[in-house]
């Protein structure tokens, strides 16, 4: 007995070689990015978080659209004017969310940001419609002209912009998996605010991913998903938002109409590709229970839960065989 009590405080003095789970959450992308992990060895789990944090802050400082340094700002400073070459990370990623827009039939629309810039949720702005019906006209996801040899991004209308915060943080949290993966990693969660990657299972059972009640407190759990190696992301009308009027602004926009979807209050999107149920969970916002589930359906591999205004569920059909 004593014996064994020397081996453990020996190990533990070395600061090595104690298995465990790790967690950490900081503030990127303006929303709360954590990570939960397991790992044999204490000091490398502690710096496998660090990696991912390293990862998610380089992947802001390339595609925010709030700093004007970043070159996301460098595209819509000058692609009007002459195309702009970007790197092959942010040039691809732009690709994907292109795709996404054939995809939704318009419903995610990267172009869509030549109008929500135009909103500010937490000073309350919004354009008044002769200005919105201006920003509309160059809103079309088919405009924007990708040359692949030269890596470059073109827009051929003036007024035209681009804002990859429906797809961004799906495509971050597949890059920290993918980074937890090459260090070794077996069990893990990384989540940036909605959007989240499980990595294994939670070490023989799955793990429990909440769907917050849209109308609750941000804790409030509507309903909870077991998942093993799996995305998931959600879109809600409650995270960015002003009222007025008892209507409700948020920051998902209908790329046609300008307007903010009122019939869901939230959208899970769940399948093997993070940067897909991510474009998905905002594009199903836009499309709407009926419109949204038929194209859910049509996709193999991908389920979504729905809370409508009335906050009933609606699933797609796969969805009981995700239950355990
Ligand atoms: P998410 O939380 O993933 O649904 O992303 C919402 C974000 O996507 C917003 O804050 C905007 O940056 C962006 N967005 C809003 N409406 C659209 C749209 N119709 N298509 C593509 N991106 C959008
Ligand atoms: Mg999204």
């Amino acid at each position: 007995m004593k014996r064994l009590v020397l081996i453990l405080l020996a190990l533990g003095a070395s600061g090595n070689a104690i298995a465990g789970w790790h967690s950490a959450a900081q503030d990127i992308f303006g929303t709360e990015v954590s990570v939960q992990l397991w790992h044999d060895d204490n000091r490398a789990g502690v710096d496998a978080i660090s990696a991912v944090f390293d990862e998610m802050h380089r992947i802001d400082a390339l595609m925010s659209t709030w700093r004007d340094d970043t070159e996301m700002a460098a595209v819509n400073a000058g692609a009007a004017a002459t195309p702009v070459e970007v790197s092959v990370e942010l040039f691809e990623l732009i690709r994907r969310a292109l795709e996404l827009g054939t995809l939704t039939r318009g419903a995610f629309d990267i172009t869509y940001a030549s109008a929500g810039f135009l909103f500010d949720y937490r000073e309350r702005v919004r354009p008044g419609q002769a200005a919105l019906d201006d920003a509309l006209a160059v809103v079309d996801y088919r405009l924007v002209r990708l040359d692949r040899e030269a890596c470059t991004v073109f827009f051929p209308r003036a007024g035209m912009r681009i804002d990859l915060g429906g797809i961004a943080k799906g495509h971050a949290v597949e890059r920290g998996v993918k980074i937890l993966r090459k260090l070794g990693v077996a069990h893990a969660l990384v989540s940036a605010g909605g959007d989240a990657r499980v990595l294994g299972d939670r070490r023989g059972r799955p793990w429990a991913v909440g769907i917050r009640n849209p109308r609750g407190e941000r804790d409030a759990v509507y309903a909870t998903l077991p998942l093993v190696d799996e995305a998931i992301s959600t879109s809600g009308d409650y995270e960015r938002y002003f009222e007025e009027d008892g209507k409700r602004y948020h920051h998902i926009i209908n790329p046609r109409t300008g307007d903010s979807p009122s019939d869901v209050r939230s959208v899970s999107v769940i399948g093997p590709d993070g940067v897909r149920t991510d474009g998905l969970s905002t594009g199903v916002f836009v499309l709407g229970v009926a419109d949204g589930l038929e194209l859910i359906e049509s996709l193999a591999g991908y389920e979504a839960v729905i809370i409508d205004a009335e906050l009933q569920l609606h699933v797609s059909s796969g969805f009981d065989s995700l239950k355990q």
